[in-house]
């Protein structure tokens, strides 16, 4: 156990990890923000700041050493540096988490051997594997980079095989995904402690605009409902079969056929951001709790539902609008420049 006073070290420097020191800040910690650009708003609310590069070893080895457990924000760490960290501190989740939600085959591939379904992909590392997965899986679907994609970025729709034709490959590793007709989008939230113990939140409605998640909703509605016990016990199994600690989030698309898998990650998620005054204990400080091996706190919905509204770009703007609006719970993440398709903040509406 990781008792109050110590020192939490978080590796990303954005708005999850800002909102991660806060609860930690609340129950006593210190932290410490690991992260490669000079600016960060995580940095900005924490004690400590490394503003170091990510393959910089030695200051790894010394971030690592000065904090007496690491986490990470932001799943597009390179692997090696997190298990450089891991070598010489506690790393919750551990690393082996990150290198399978890093990256999108490797990912898919673990959930289809726990049973799970994801939409219909293949690799694609040139035109003709691009040529051969549309002929196999069909148009329309998404070719997606396996690394380093987010918020809908490193993605191209392919309406039918002749968008495909002529198009310009990035140079990366690809998957390509067919389209998934889905009545409605969904999150399963899951905090496992270090006994093992796991506890859910109730299940968010997601509406994305544009690959960018616009609003979380609970509860979801009855269609979604029906399909969360699936997608929790594949949830579940995942966490235990990572030997995980920590938040961990599973994107799914209702379909007619059940929940299809869309994608993990292994960290406190958007999707999430309605548990900090809609839920008993929020993501942020039980994702804090679990990596000190503290006890969980209960996940119970404190309101009848939640709305949560993500402000992206200019929506932040509007910031004294929201506020003449008594009820509404503002986040602005201190973000310095505003612009198109970024995270600025997000609104939270109780329905009591
Ligand atoms: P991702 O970054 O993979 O989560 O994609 C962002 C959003 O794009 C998803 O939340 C969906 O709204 C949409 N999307 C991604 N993949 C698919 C798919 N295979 N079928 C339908 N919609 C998708």
């Amino acid at each position: 156990m990781i008792p109050p006073g110590e020192t939490i070290g978080i590796v990303g420097g954005g708005q999850l990890g800002r909102m991660l020191a806060l609860a930690a800040a609340q129950l006593g910690y210190r932290c410490h923000v690991y992260a490669p650009e000079p600016d960060s708003i995580a940095a900005d609310v924490c004690a400590q700041f490394t503003n170091a590069a990510w393959d910089d070893r030695a200051a790894l080895a010394r971030f690592g050493e000065a904090c007496a457990v690491v986490t990470y924000e932001f799943e597009n760490v390179p692997f090696e540096a997190m298990a450089a960290v891991e070598a010489v501190a506690p790393l919750h989740p551990a690393a082996r988490a990150l290198e399978v939600a890093q990256d999108r085959a490797n990912e898919k591939r673990f959930v289809e051997g726990l049973g799970g379904r994801p939409a219909p992909w293949a690799c694609v590392d040139g035109a003709a594997d691009l040529a051969e997965a549309i002929g196999t899986i069909g148009a329309p679907g998404i070719l997606k980079t396996r690394r380093d994609g987010y918020d809908g970025k490193g993605q191209w729709r392919i309406m039918a095989a002749a968008d495909a034709e002529g198009l310009e490959l990035p140079g990366k590793p690809l998957v390509y995904e067919g389209f998934i007709d889905f009545a409605a989008e969904f999150s399963v939230l899951l905090v496992r402690g270090a006994d093992g113990d796991i506890r859910f939140w109730d299940t968010p409605e997601n509406v994305h605009k544009g690959g960018i998640l616009s609003t979380s909703t609970v509860p979801a509605r009855e269609l979604i409902a029906a399909q969360v016990p699936e997608a929790r016990a594949l949830a579940a199994k995942l966490a235990d079969g990572l030997g995980y600690v920590g938040v961990l989030t599973l994107e799914f698309f209702a379909t007619a056929g059940g929940p299809v898998f869309n994608e993990m990650a292994p960290r406190v998620h958007n999707s999430g951001h309605w548990t900090i005054e809609g839920a008993l204990t929020s993501q942020f400080e039980n994702h804090v709790r679990a990596i000190c091996g503290l006890p969980l706190g209960a996940t119970d919905l404190a309101a009848r539902g939640v709305v949560m509204e993500n402000l992206i770009g200019e929506d932040a703007h509007d910031w004294a609008q929201i506020l003449s609006d008594p009820a509404n719970h503002l986040h602005l993440y201190g973000k310095a420049a505003v612009r198109p398709g970024r995270k600025m903040g997000h609104v939270t509406r109780l329905v009591l």
